[in-house]
């Protein structure tokens, strides 16, 4: 097998758990690849023989962004809708009801397409796993033909029937249908599954009907909750013990005290109060009670249109009152633990080679240098993308 020697590293972060400090900083460093593993990382000085160098010129090498929450698979545009809110129109969960209308219409080749155009959009930001959601289909046809599409791409994809109510339908039948004949259509595509727990979407028993149906069908759980609003998604998450709760932008302390007392990572997604204009989540208050976070783009036409995690890390740094290295490693081994996922995420000897080479000399400059291209080389399992 050919061994890669990435050399001359000026600032290697492995997200090294045992390292003294978070990131596992690395001056001077290298990483040698075989295949699509990493086999060694540590001072250039005493890296051992390789088939191939690389030189990365003194610059940053990270690990590849792990984006947990994406919703890729539709078709049409809001940017009208976007002029409109950014002109005093509140978000509402409605909206989903248009691209729902766009993406049935749409066919199977136009739907790939569109995913691998933003597939690519986000490994050239430096995101290496993605995790795709349905939910913009809202027919047991749909639904299941959205994860056929997103599995050509990513093994997390994730059951989202329940998104929202559509039209022509009341909620106990809707429920009734992602439960049985749709969730039946949709596991053999899915590993997760998830609800939109929030005024105007799911309440609180849906949401658990949903994800307890989907667990019986060998699915594991996430769920949107408190986005909008307070609502009991954060408990109902923390009770379950699901992976991940995702949004937490409106919490009570109650909330806060679950996320820290359980293993369930917090996904903020800043990139949605962005687009928004709704009020950021506190991520100082989750980390300072001892709850796991992690940074997701939530990448959808509606509420926020953005696949790049490096914006969503100077967002969080900025706006949310995380420290930069916080950030990134809420963006690379944080999304890691929400897809519970330990092959990615951090740069250490068995781990997959998933490596972002930057354009700056730390990656302080990802939030430093906000909306400027940074990354200079991708790879994914070893190879460049
Ligand atoms: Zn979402």
């Amino acid at each position: 097998m050919t061994a890669t020697a990435i050399t001359n590293i000026g600032e290697l972060v492995t997200n090294d758990p045992e390292a003294a400090d978070l990131l596992g900083v690395v001056a001077d460093a290298a990483v040698v690849v075989e295949g699509a593993t990493v086999a060694w990382v540590g001072p250039a000085a005493a890296a051992p023989p390789a088939d191939q160098q690389v030189d990365a010129g003194g610059r940053a090498v990270i690990p590849g962004f792990v984006d947990s929450h994406s919703h890729l698979v539709f078709a049409g545009d809001r940017a009208a809708e976007f002029a409109a809110r950014m002109s005093g129109e509140p978000y509402a969960a409605g909206g989903i009801r248009r691209t729902v209308a766009a993406t049935r219409a749409a066919t199977d080749e136009q739907l790939t397409s569109q995913v691998a155009r933003l597939v690519a959009e986000m490994r050239r930001q430096g995101t290496t796993t993605v995790e795709i959601k349905s939910g913009y289909g809202l027919t047991a046809h749909d639904e299941a033909r959205s994860l056929a599409v997103a599995r050509q791409f990513t093994v997390e994809t994730t059951y989202l029937g329940a998104h929202v109510v559509p039209d022509g339908t009341t909620p106990e039948e809707y429920v009734a249908l992602v439960t049985g004949p749709m969730l039946e259509a949709c596991a053999p595509y899915a590993r997760w599954i998830d609800a939109f727990c929030e005024t105007g979407a799911f309440d609180a028993d849906q949401s658990r009907a949903v994800l307890t149906a989907g667990a019986a069908a060998g699915l594991r759980g996430r769920l949107h909750a408190n986005q909008l609003g307070p609502g009991p998604g954060v408990r109902l998450a923390c009770d379950l013990g699901l992976t991940a709760v995702d949004h937490c932008t409106y919490l009570s302390d109650d909330d806060v005290s679950a996320l820290a007392d359980s293993g369930t990572i917090a996904t903020l997604l800043a990139g949605v109060e962005f687009s928004t204009r709704q009020p950021y989540p506190d991520a100082r208050r989750l980390i300072d009670a001892g709850a796991l976070v992690a940074l997701a783009s939530d990448c959808n036409p509606g509420s926020c249109f953005t696949s790049s995690l490096p914006f969503c890390v100077a967002l969080a740094v900025r706006e949310m009152r995380m420290t930069p290295a916080e950030a990134l490693y809420a963006a690379t081994a944080g999304g890691a633990a929400a897809l519970d996922r330990d092959d990615v995420g951090s740069l250490l000897p068995g781990k997959r080679a998933d490596l972002v080479l930057l354009d700056a000399p730390t990656y302080v400059h990802l939030a430093y240098r906000p909306g400027v291209p940074l990354v200079a080389q991708t790879w994914v399992s070893g190879r460049p993308v």
